[in-house]
């Protein structure tokens, strides 16, 4: 018999943003929902570092709305667009563009102060939150008792419930030791990176050095220090950046390595970086490491056969060079909400792996392959080449190319360089040959003459 919606129940493992985002959802679906998190809500938002810069685009803002949530639009500064350089070998300056972005906006929000927020709302409105580190025994009565059990627990946590996706996992490692550091000390006024592009500082800045990593700074909402900058640096296996980035070990330390960084790579941003502070209230406002993009399949089982669905980073774990985690995390937690409340039956196999299926060709696979594009992945070298000079030489094509992070779905079928110039036709109505025709080198990036107010 079919369980009204009123009668049926939920658990949800982990309070991260995805968690809770999902556990809101379903609670305004109509279910019964319990949180079970390994913190208490004060440490989810004061004891640990936030999991990412979580920069979100249109669509998975969109996910969030279609679920009555607040985006943070209000409150976090706007970015407008993505300003790119990129050196070549021996620090040969040769790409510079700026894309706008074409009818949305980025928003980089603080992981800590989303899942706060929303936990908090959880609770008002009758969600039952757990404090309890969920185990693989602990999880098997968790999920005999619900209707739906859904494990959003990070990369770590209980991820390894569900297999590995051979096919789509295509890194053995990280490909990436990453940094970051969130800082105060600068605005968003079109005197800051003025530069890079006449929008200043509502871009974000993002600078490719062949021979070392990448480097990206970006407009932030800091749980405690509010309007902010967030700095994520990616650096290459055996480049002098990953052993500067290993010795990270506080934000100031962390902070300091990224002044030196930009001192000694990157010095055509080096002003607006030198201004920046370090955010005293938080010493949680940095982090390093590294995260090997992997694939799961979505379904797993307890020992007592109980199905569960993973969700969020536990499902797929991006590289963050594309920005494509957390906005992936929201829209998978979106589409299974709105696919819950309506479906009738039981929260069966079949439904499940099908709703994983449509999750992953609707935006994880499309996700997962420009993720490989923004990572120079040797595969995508050919088209890469294309695409970057191109948005160089038209503005059409870079807002594009930069528009992928907020909609990869249009690269899901570009996989030759045929496909990338018919692509590049498409959007700028000129042949691709001739376009590309007209690319040359930047010779030289402009450099900053920002002066920091006193
Ligand atoms: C450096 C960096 C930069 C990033 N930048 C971007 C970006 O710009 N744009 C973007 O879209 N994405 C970005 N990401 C990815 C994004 O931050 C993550 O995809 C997203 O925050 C993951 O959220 P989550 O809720 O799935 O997992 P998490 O935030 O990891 O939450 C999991 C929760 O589960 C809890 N937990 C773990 N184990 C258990 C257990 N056994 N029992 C109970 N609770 C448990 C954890 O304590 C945690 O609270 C970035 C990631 C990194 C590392």
């Amino acid at each position: 018999m079919t369980k009204q919606n009123s009668s049926r129940t939920a658990a949800i493992v982990g309070a991260g943003q995805t968690g809770v985002t999902a556990a809101l959802g379903l609670l305004d679906a109509g279910f019964e929902v319990t949180v079970y998190s390994d913190r208490d809500q004060r440490a989810l938002r004061d004891d640990v570092p936030a999991t990412g810069t979580a920069l979100e685009f249109g669509e998975a803002q969109g996910a969030e709305s279609a679920l009555g949530l607040d985006t943070f639009v209000d409150r976090a500064p706007r970015h407008s667009g993505l300003s790119v350089r990129i050196a070549g070998p021996e620090s040969a300056e040769l790409i510079a563009f700026d894309g706008n972005f074409d009818g949305y906006v980025g928003l980089a929000v603080d992981t800590r102060l989303k899942a706060d927020e929303r936990l908090t709302r959880f609770q008002e409105r009758g969600g039952r939150f757990v404090v309890q580190s969920v185990t693989p025994e602990t999880l098997d009565p968790i999920a005999a008792a619900n209707d739906l059990t859904l494990v959003a627990t990070g990369r770590g946590g209980l991820a390894d419930l569900f297999e590995i996706d051979p096919v789509r996992t295509v890194y053995a490692e990280p490909q990436r030791r990453l940094l970051t550091v969130t800082v105060t000390g600068l605005g968003y006024g079109p005197e800051v990176f003025a530069h890079r592009s006449l929008d200043g500082g509502a871009h974000s800045g993002f600078s490719i050095l062949a021979e070392q990593g990448e480097a990206w700074w970006g407009p932030y909402l800091h749980k405690d220090a509010g309007p902010s900058w967030a700095f994520l640096g990616w650096a290459r296996p055996g480049s002098d950046w990953e052993k500067r980035f290993a010795a990270a070990d506080s934000a100031e330390s962390a902070h300091r390595i990224v002044q030196d960084l930009y001192r000694d790579f990157v010095d055509w941003d080096l002003p607006e970086v030198l201004a920046t502070q370090v955010i005293s209230e938080d010493p949680h406002s940095w982090l390093k490491g590294a995260v090997r993009p992997v694939v799961r399949t979505g379904v797993g089982a307890t020992a007592g056969g109980h199905l569960v669905a993973a969700l969020g980073d536990t499902a797929v774990a991006y590289d963050p060079i594309a920005g494509q985690g957390a906005q992936s995390g929201l829209i998978q937690a979106q589409r299974l909400v709105a696919a819950a409340a309506t479906h009738e039956g039981q929260f069966d196999r079949e439904w499940l792996e099908t709703r994983y299926a449509e999750f992953l060709g609707a935006r994880s696979d499309a996700a997962s392959r420009v993720t490989r594009l923004f990572l120079s992945d040797p595969e995508f070298g050919d088209i890469g080449n294309r695409f970057f000079p191109a948005a160089t030489v038209d503005p059409q094509f870079a807002s594009a190319l930069v528009g992928l992070l907020h909609r990869p779905q249009p690269f899901l079928d570009i996989a030759s360089t045929d496909a990338a110039d018919a692509y590049i036709q498409h959007v700028t109505g000129q042949e691709a040959a001739g376009l590309l025709s007209q690319f040359q080198p930047a010779g030289r990036f402009e450099r900053s003459r920002f002066e920091a107010v006193a």
